[in-house]
């Protein structure tokens, strides 16, 4: 059975949900109130951004102890993505959707979806 996360985190600047205000659940993503209040911003402003690439990571202003501190944040990032999508397969093979069908919408073999997720069914 898919399980929620231990801890919910914004997806979006990695803070725990006990560093900020609020945090908004999407289908696996979180968004922080500090985040959204950012977007806001941008949104309102009269100039779009002068790119549309996501702002990468400046590897090399970055030290070592910085990109590890950022390696378990990602994984409860990750974990928070596993668990919705455990969730959205229990409710597909609950509907008797079969793991042809499932295979096929992740882009995997019917083997391999059931190898995946029908432990936590
Ligand atoms: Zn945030």
């Amino acid at each position: 059975m898919a399980t929620e996360p231990r801890r919910l985190r914004c997806s979006f600047c990695l803070k725990a949900e006990e560093e900020v205000a609020r945090i908004i659940a999407g289908p696996g993503s979180y968004v922080c109130d500090e985040c959204v209040a950012l977007c806001v911003r941008i949104l309102a402003a009269d100039s779009p951004p002068p790119t549309n690439e996501p702002d990468l990571p400046r590897w090399a202003s970055l030290t070592d102890e910085q990109v590890l501190e950022r390696l378990p944040k990602l994984a409860e990032i990750r974990d928070q993505v596993e668990s919705a999508l455990d969730l959205w397969v229990g409710e597909a093979r609950r509907r008797k959707v079969p793991w042809s069908r499932i295979g096929a919408a992740l882009a995997m073999t019917r083997q391999s979806a059931w190898e995946r997720f029908s432990h936590d069914i």
